[in-house]
């Protein structure tokens, strides 16, 4: 009888101290046999939004949401201890998810178990948050990527448009297009997935129209959930399917060059993150944009023509009103050999546009061995060349054109017809020179090609 007594007292005290201790836990608490509620502290009752009396004799799966009855009540038969991840259930039907651990204990002398559940819901959002903003950066980078890679404008759009449709991230359709501002003008530069009617219906279109233009207009993304009911989307024809639409102006200096428009499914949903991803995305593409007309600007304004190194047709204007400034004060002679590729097209056409190119390089180069120092071999234009010689007259120039044509034949896979003129001093117009030494090319070619001819009598 004293034995009891001592035990009960000392079961009191047992519990007494669980008490306390749980009371002052910033975890809920609960003790509970195989699931039914025995006791709780004051946390637990506040978490799940009871009064305290309310907890006592309901069942642990009363607080789980219904998906995670199943493994909640395996994990209270099988008596594992955790820790696991739960989605619970307060009493006005809302939800967080906690992470549970349990743990067997003797209490009012029988074996319970206590379970002590962590409200996670600011974790996991902060780990959502953070897998969200990664996914945005990781996306960002491989889009930029791709973009930095070339500065050639056609390049850049059918690249630009393929990598975003591409994303996972926003559930877009293999569709949209590149609009390109110039002045009031948007020009469609490059598309995917689109019938001829609509490239026909958005081939010129007006800053300000339909929802491309609004964008281009404002400088906002437009968001349009469905174009049956948006009356934005005014240009309509035929066989249009419902479909959403984000339209992402695309900006440099604070300037819209340009919109990327993407087809979403109707009444689609985007969140403020993956927004600002396309808002960033928009101003990657359109500084690479930016970057590809200014390189294709200066290409214009410098002086040597890529592909084969020789002076382009400016730098010839350069030294050309130089050289023949020269010959009309001094009478000293200047000559121009015109030089045509015979039946280039063909050669394209049978070993490809790249071998092409390899062609162009090598004949530049063999020019550039055939003539002197003080002459200027020029890219007048895709396979044509002009050879501007200073203090040589018609007989001189008509033997270094010969010369050329021969050791073309020899070595290189074509042949050329070439076309000889000299400036005198009836001629005052540089230009004049040109035209002189076109026309015998153009004799030189209707003779038979792989020959020249000599503007007026050697
Ligand atoms: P021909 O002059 O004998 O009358 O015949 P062609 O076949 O050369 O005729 P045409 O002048 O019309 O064609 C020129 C061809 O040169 C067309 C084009 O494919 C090619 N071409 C022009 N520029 C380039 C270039 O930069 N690279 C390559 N690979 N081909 C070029
Ligand atoms: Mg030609
Ligand atoms: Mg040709």
């Amino acid at each position: 009888m004293i034995r009891n007594a001592k035990r009960a007292r000392a079961g009191m005290r047992s519990e007494e101290r669980y008490r306390c201790l749980s009371e002052a836990s910033f975890e809920g608490i609960a003790i509970h046999d195989k699931g039914r509620i025995i006791e709780v502290n004051q946390a637990f009752a506040e978490m799940f939004g009871y009064k305290h009396p309310e907890v006592i004799g309901m069942h642990a799966l009363q607080f789980t949401s219904p998906e995670s009855r199943d493994p909640g009540l395996q994990n209270i038969v099988s008596g594992y201890e955790g820790p696991y991840e739960a989605v619970c259930l307060r009493k006005d039907g809302s939800t967080f998810t906690a992470e549970i651990r349990g743990k067997s204990i003797l209490y009012q002398e029988r074996m319970v178990k206590v379970a002590a559940i962590r409200d996670i819901t600011g974790i996991k959002q902060a780990e959502e948050e953070l897998r969200d903003s990664h996914l945005n950066l990781s996306t960002l980078y491989r889009v930029s990527a791709v973009i930095t890679q070339t500065i050639s404008l056609d390049k850049l759009f059918s690249i630009v448009l393929d990598t975003v449709t591409g994303l996972d991230l926003f559930n877009a359709e293999r569709k949209g297009g590149i609009f390109i501002v110039e002045g009031n003008r948007m020009k469609l530069v490059s598309h995917l997935g689109h019938p001829d009617l609509f490239l026909k219906l958005h081939k010129d279109m007006k800053v300000g129209e339909c929802l491309c233009g609004l964008a281009v207009k404002t400088g906002e993304i437009i968001i349009s959930k469905n174009s049956d009911n948006d009356i934005r989307h005014t240009i309509r024809y035929p066989g249009i399917h419902s479909h959403g639409h984000i339209i992402i102006p695309l900006k440099a200096r604070y300037m819209v060059v340009g919109v990327l428009y993407l087809y979403l499914p109707a009444d689609f949903d985007i969140n403020e993150s993956r927004l600002n991803l396309l808002t960033s995305i928009g101003h990657q593409i359109g500084i690479a944009i930016d970057n590809a007309k200014l390189y294709e600007e200066t290409k214009a304004l410098s002086l040597l023509d890529p592909l084969t190194g020789l002076a382009n047709r400016r730098m010839m204007d350069i030294l050309f009103e130089k050289y023949f400034a020269g010959t009309q004060r001094s009478g000293t002679p200047l000559s121009v050999i015109m030089l045509d590729i015979d039946h280039f097209k063909k050669y394209n056409d049978t070993h490809g546009h790249d071998s092409g190119d390899k062609l162009l390089a090598g004949l530049a180069k063999l020019l550039l061995s055939v003539i002197r120092e003080v002459d200027l071999a020029v890219r007048y234009g895709g396979e044509e060349f002009l050879i501007l010689l200073p203090e040589t007259d018609l007989i001189g120039a008509s033997e270094i054109a010969e010369r050329i044509r021969g050791a073309v034949e020899a070595t290189l896979a074509i042949t050329v017809s070439l076309g000889v003129a000299s400036c005198n001093l009836k001629i005052k117009k540089q230009e004049k020179i040109i035209k002189k030494a076109d026309e015998a090319l153009y004799r030189a070619k209707k003779r038979g090609r792989n020959r020249v001819d000599a503007s007026g009598r050697l």
